[in-house]
């Protein structure tokens, strides 16, 4: 179940690392794009044929900061999350959200009346605890990274 958390965190982490790269791609063309504007060479305007103008560049530059500074705040909530497991040494049930009791829809015939109502039972993932508890060894273990 922890796993969950750091499959998460990875994702995250890896749209970051895209959206660096992404930045540093634009900036090489808005590099380009200066380049021929203040040295119109021949050679440096071909170089910029088939890039987009600099406006287009210079907002989805922007548009790339402002997903790093959302991501920034998921990997800081991802990572919040993976030491309160640590410290509490549980985990949240998905299944239930923590509840331990599940909402299952139920159907009842009366006469010809079919009624649908939801009823609550028990989570069946982590029988009605709504956690699962980390044992003190993989706890240990996991706090040497
Ligand atoms: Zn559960």
């Amino acid at each position: 179940m922890p796993f969950i958390f750091f499959k998460s965190l990875q994702g995250t982490l890896k749209s970051y690392g895209e959206n660096i790269n992404e930045i540093s791609s634009l900036l090489d063309k808005a590099i380009l794009r200066v380049n021929a504007l203040i040295d119109p060479t021949p050679e440096n305007k071909l170089k910029v044929l088939s890039l987009p103008p600099i406006e287009e560049l210079s907002r989805k530059i922007n548009e790339n900061i402002d997903q790093l500074y959302e991501r920034k705040k998921e990997i800081t909530k991802h990572l919040q999350n993976i030491n309160k497991v640590l410290e509490d040494a549980r985990i949240k049930c998905e299944s239930c959200n923590g509840e331990g009791k599940v909402k299952r829809l139920k159907y009842e015939r009366e006469d010809n009346i079919i009624m649908s109502f939801y009823e609550r039972e028990l989570c069946s993932t982590c029988g009605g605890l709504g956690y699962f508890t980390i044992s003190e060894e993989v706890r240990k273990k996991d706090m040497r990274f």
